[in-house]
């Protein structure tokens, strides 16, 4: 599209901050797409909940007939097949209510944001004209995680272990965001980044 805003993409390790960071940027004017919360309300819509129900039986379903995501996610991390034939009915949908949230961002949006966790594997990459690392070191992440999620270094390692590793996030990116200081700190370096991506992506 002629004149469109740049997309913006985040990736980091878990808990570095990039809900963080895509909240400063919705603050400047950037609009922001959540597919964690895309793929809670894809699971509510009726021809996807019909759809699992013929896979694996009303059993994942809760009192209320709705989707249980605990009895999914235990489905799908214990095998790859049923993870790939959920992600193959769940993604186009993502998709297209990403493009449709695109279209109807307000004339004066800065940038679209992508907060996708597997940015990377879910190949969205090719979408985005800027991709940020949000650097941020295990042990600051660790300190994080235990004080706002309560988790421990066991549960970090556990989800770690799923995702590409830090290195290949960071060489594919075009700007490392720093995440080590402050809340302060760290909106100044978003909005010098979002500055230098709006600047570089002037017709
Ligand atoms: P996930 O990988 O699970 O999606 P994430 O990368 O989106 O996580 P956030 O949820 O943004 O990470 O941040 C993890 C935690 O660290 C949150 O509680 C957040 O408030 C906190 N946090 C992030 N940045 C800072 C900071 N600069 N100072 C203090 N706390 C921070």
């Amino acid at each position: 599209m002629p004149n469109s805003p740049p997309i913006i993409g985040l990736v980091g390790g878990i808990g570095s901050g990039k809900s963080t960071v895509a909240g400063i940027l919705a603050e400047q004017g950037c609009l922001v797409v959540d597919s964690d919360q895309l793929a809670r309300q894809a699971l509510e819509q009726p021809e996807i909940r019909d759809r699992l129900v013929s896979w694996w039986g009303s059993a994942i379903l809760d009192a209320d007939g709705r989707i249980d995501r605990s009895k999914v996610a235990s489905i799908v991390f214990s095998s790859l097949d049923e993870r790939k034939r959920l992600e193959s009915l769940v993604h186009p949908w993502i998709e297209k209510q990403r493009l449709s949230l695109f279209e109807s961002a307000p004339p004066k949006t800065l940038a679209l944001v992508i907060d996708a966790p597997l940015l990377i594997e879910a190949g969205l990459i090719a979408q985005c004209d800027a991709v940020l690392y949000i650097d941020t070191d295990r042990e600051t992440r660790l300190a994080r995680l235990v004080k706002s999620r309560n988790w421990d270094e066991k549960e970090l390692a556990r989800r770690e272990d799923s995702q590409l590793p830090l290195d290949d996030k960071r060489s594919i990116a075009h700007h490392i965001v720093e995440n080590k200081g402050d809340l302060q700190s760290l909106t100044e370096i978003v909005r010098q980044v979002l500055r230098e991506i709006i600047n570089s992506h002037r017709p």
